[in-house]
């Protein structure tokens, strides 16, 4: 059984490996049919600085740093507005302790959560569910109202969540972990990025507001 396995993915890993390499090869016997050099190390190096460069370039994390947002407040602004800790959550993109938010164990009936840096409407009550992670949690957000980034940070790869007006860090969406939701999604939030009101209709109007101002 073992020695199977081997003998199958070892050529599909070459087949992929010469996949990138493959346009260099068809350019440099049509523009230098004379000169070719075909030894395998030269091929190696010519095609190394490729890939990687490549990579680093359509890197999630080099577009979520380019990334702009409706709201550009600068970063003494954020300050200005804000308490240091939703600074350090929401604009270095830190992390609240476990079980120490304030709406970790927060379920009302009915009304919305805001983004606490530009008060546009993320979640409403009936997203938020019982995880028992320490954070607040959603299954889904108001649509449009979350950016997904890809982040690598800490050797992991995790899917960082975001407001989509003012790019404040939320926390992190994690999939497939079996709860018993719609979508099987937990939008694991920081509660300091957030702000509840129960009133939906006020909500959206101040949101409406502050981005015409
Ligand atoms: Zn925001």
């Amino acid at each position: 059984m073992r020695s199977q396995i081997i003998r199958v993915t070892a050529p599909l890993r070459q087949r992929a490996l010469a996949q990138p390499i493959l346009p260099f090869r068809l350019h440099s016997t049509s523009s230098r049919a004379g000169s070719r050099v075909t030894s395998p190390a030269a091929k190696a190096l010519r095609a190394a600085p490729t890939i990687p460069f490549l990579g680093a370039l359509f890197s999630s994390k080099a577009a979520a740093e380019e990334m702009s947002y409706p709201d550009q407040r600068s970063e003494d602004q954020w300050r200005a507005v804000l308490s240091p800790e939703q600074f350090r959550v929401l604009r270095e993109k830190g992390t609240e302790r476990p079980g120490t938010g304030e709406y970790d164990s927060h379920y009302p009936s009915k009304g919305v959560y805001t983004c606490a840096g530009c008060d546009a409407p993320l979640y409403t009550a009936d997203h938020k569910f019982k995880s028992g992670c320490g954070w607040p949690a959603y299954f889904d957000s108001i649509p449009g109202a979350v950016t997904r980034h890809t982040d690598s940070t800490f050797g992991m790869k995790r899917t960082e969540i975001v407001c989509s007006n003012c790019g404040g860090h939320l926390g992190h969406v994690f999939a497939g972990e079996g709860f018993p939701t719609p979508t099987d999604e937990r939008h694991c939030v920081n509660s300091v990025s957030l702000r509840f009101t129960e009133d939906a209709d006020a909500a959206s109007k101040e949101s409406a507001a502050k981005s015409k101002a």
